[in-house]
């Protein structure tokens, strides 16, 4: 098959589609690769590192999408992306279509074939294909804290872990998931004092069994979250309710309870943030203040470290890309139901059941 990997073009997007080791994978296995020039730029992976790995670099995104079977990406197409699709071509990317509906209609009038990164499953009912980006966030924002309790960003002046003889920053970290756990891993390993609070039973448990003595894992709930909260340098907001906007955890009032200088990081801003003095920010303004609070909720975190994330994302979507080289679409969907769930837009319909019902799509 022939694999086409556009450079990205969205605002502030680094990574890319393939990296050259997932290409010498694919080329390894008989398939052909074009890659569109400065592709891997902004990951320190140039031209010639793809060429050596058997790509063919292509000068522009229009010679990779005419020639190319499957285009692998990382962001959703944009318009000028999507004019390029054909019928029967193969899309294998992050979509997010339920609040986009342009883009729906684009990827229905063109025909092609569109697998959505954030629907395939796995069998344990996760979404594998997000999770590396949740850990890369979950990771990140325990940095991002320790940069905003320094005092030149704002925070209260202290060193995560302490030093012997002074006490180790508290951190908070609401939701257990995989952007809580990870956070909490960070957090742990620079010897803050980190306490986790989740509601589901098998979290709990999951997060005591791993941390044991090294975190308190607390039932969460009103009282506790306040208690949590007062007594925090850092908070890291980590709750998801799949498919709902994120849930207020933490009031306005709540922050009169906290110390000045104290830092909440929203990672869970992009569901809306689970603090009600959230409003998504970027890379370039991380941070403002409310209440001598220090707030940080940046809505694509794992931008920042494009080269990392896009290594993790590629661990992950390899072997799919893979399947749908070897087998083709038809027999890769039909081999792997968990591929299939990925399945949003076929030949002009949509196929994905919340997309199709919140757009008014027959399904
Ligand atoms: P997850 O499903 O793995 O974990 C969410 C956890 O929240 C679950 O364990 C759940 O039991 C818990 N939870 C739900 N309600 C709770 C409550 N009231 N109190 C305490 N815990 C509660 O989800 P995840 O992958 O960890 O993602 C968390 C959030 O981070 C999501 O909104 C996700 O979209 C977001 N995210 C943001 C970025 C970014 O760049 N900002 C990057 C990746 C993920």
């Amino acid at each position: 098959m022939r694999i086409g990997v556009p450079r990205e073009i969205k605002n502030h997007e680094y990574r890319v589609g393939l990296t050259p080791e997932s290409v010498a994978e694919l080329t390894h296995q008989g398939h052909e690769v074009l890659v569109e020039k400065d592709a891997g730029a902004g990951i320190g992976d140039d031209d010639p590192d793809y060429r050596a790995a058997g790509a063919t670099i292509l000068p522009n995104a229009a010679a990779v999408f005419e020639a190319a079977d499957m285009i692998v990406k990382v962001k959703e197409p944009q318009a000028a992306e999507r004019a390029m699709l054909r019928p029967g071509q193969i899309l294998f990317t992050y979509l997010h279509l339920a609040p986009d509906p342009d883009q729906t209609r684009d990827l229905v009038n063109s025909g092609a074939i569109a697998i959505a990164y954030e629907t395939v499953t796995d069998a344990a009912g996760g979404l594998p294909l997000l999770k590396p980006m949740s850990q890369v966030a979950g990771r990140m924002s325990i940095q991002a804290g320790a940069t905003a309790l320094e005092k030149a960003h704002g925070g209260r002046g202290v060193l995560l872990g302490g030093v012997p003889g002074v006490q180790p920053a508290r951190v908070a970290v609401l939701g257990g998931g995989v952007v809580g756990f990870h956070a909490a891993e960070n957090a742990v390993g620079l010897s803050a004092d980190v306490t986790i609070l989740d509601k589901s039973p098998a979290a709990l448990e999951r997060l005591s069994n791993h941390f044991g003595a090294r975190a308190r894992v607390i039932y969460s709930n009103k009282a506790s979250i306040a208690e949590a909260v007062a007594t925090a340098d850092l908070v890291i907001g980590a709750v998801l309710i799949p498919g709902a906007s994120a849930p207020k955890l933490v009031t306005r009032e709540m922050l009169g309870t906290m110390k000045q200088g104290a830092v909440l990081v929203d990672v869970a801003i992009d569901q809306g943030g689970c603090f009600e003095t959230s409003r998504p920010t970027t890379h370039a303004e991380p941070t403002y203040v409310v209440d001598g609070i220090v707030h940080y909720c940046v809505a694509n975190m794992p931008g920042a470290v494009a080269r990392t994330s896009t290594y993790a994302l590629n661990n992950a979507t390899l072997p799919h890309v893979v399947k749908l080289a070897n087998l083709g679409w038809r027999d890769a969907l039909l081999a792997d139901q968990h591929l299939r769930a990925g399945l949003n837009v076929w030949r002009g319909h949509v196929t994905c059941a919340p997309v199709a019902q919140v757009q008014n799509y027959e399904f």
